[in-house]
């Protein structure tokens, strides 16, 4: 049977720490860090995201604000967005929430935003100094799955096999590259992948990030490997679940995320966190 590794007390002492560190300023009469959201169009489930990031941030005193554009805004408009809130003394942290409407270019949208101001770690300068080993600005899930490794002392994973399903330049190529920065040999799975089941089953860690409700279930887990779930699913018939069928995989890995209360809220405090160091970095 495994131990739950929930993620919302370690993520609740992180927020303590940062609230506490904010009331400091105030009394010190300095400026508090400013988180801005941008959001283009009304995609049903990033209004709830930005509500959960923006009650985060009233939670622990620091300043938020959304910005909101029309759906058939133009790139050409966002960018213009972008820089000013670059150039915004005022601000400390950009996020553009994701999906972007189809006709907007991701990428170009992330190289866009100052990396001194990147909370999301998404811009090639920041990326590539996570590749490298560097800790400053890393995305927040995979930040906060390795927060979630430190509670169960798996700092140094000098021997372990650890298997990522999922290659999103948001979560699954991140998480191998922390995962490798610790020493685990690491293999990313994806879509494309032969005999997936059987890589996973070779596994002592598994990250599954994929987007598939309860796609893996106890057989494909090895006796007490650590399952972290990333998947955020609202399936028909599961309700809110993740890529992981938590109930089987439960009685077979020796610690297991649950959704919600898991990788999701550490999510969130990672945010927190980044636009504190964003601030910290930018005042010098
Ligand atoms: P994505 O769609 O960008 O990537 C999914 C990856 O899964 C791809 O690399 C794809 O190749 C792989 N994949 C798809 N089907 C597969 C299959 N049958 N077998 C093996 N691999 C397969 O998704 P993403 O942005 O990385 O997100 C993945 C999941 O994590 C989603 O459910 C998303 O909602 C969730 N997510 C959660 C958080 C959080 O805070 N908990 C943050 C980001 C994403």
């Amino acid at each position: 049977m495994s131990t739950i590794l929930y993620g919302d007390s370690v993520a609740k002492n992180i927020k303590q720490q940062l609230k506490e560190e904010i009331a400091m300023l105030m009394e010190q009469g300095k400026r508090i860090p400013h988180l801005v959201v941008l959001l283009v169009g009304n995609h049903p489930a990033s209004v709830s995201y930005i509500r959960g990031k923006q009650k985060a941030c009233q939670e622990i005193g620091m300043r938020s604000t959304l910005i909101t554009l029309e759906e058939e805004t133009t790139q050409e408009e966002v960018l213009a967005q972008i820089q000013a809130l670059n150039h915004d003394e005022d601000v400390d942290g950009l996020l553009v929430q994701l999906p972007l409407p189809a006709h907007i270019d991701e990428k170009i949208v992330f190289e866009a935003i100052d990396p001194q101001k990147d909370v999301d770690g998404f811009h090639p300068y920041n990326m590539g100094r996570c590749m490298m080993g560097n800790t400053s600005i890393i995305p927040c899930t995979p930040k906060g799955v390795m927060k979630l490794l430190d509670t169960i002392n798996y700092e140094d994973l000098s021997g372990k096999y650890a298997v990522v399903i999922g290659r999103s330049e948001i979560v699954g190529k991140p998480v191998g590259q922390l995962l490798l920065k610790r020493h685990a040999t690491v293999t990313i799975c994806h879509s494309k992948t032969k005999a997936l089941k059987e890589i996973v089953k070779q596994a002592d860690i598994v990250v599954v990030a994929v987007g598939k409700a309860k796609m893996i279930t106890a057989d494909w887990i090895k006796e007490g490997a650590v399952v972290i779930d990333v998947g955020i699913n609202r399936h028909e018939e599961y309700g809110l679940c993740g890529d992981v069928d938590f109930e089987s995989v439960l009685e077979k890995a020796s610690y297991i995320t649950p959704v919600p209360k898991g990788v999701g809220v550490m999510t969130v405090a990672m945010l927190l966190e980044n636009t504190m160091e964003c601030y910290k970095q930018r005042r010098g």
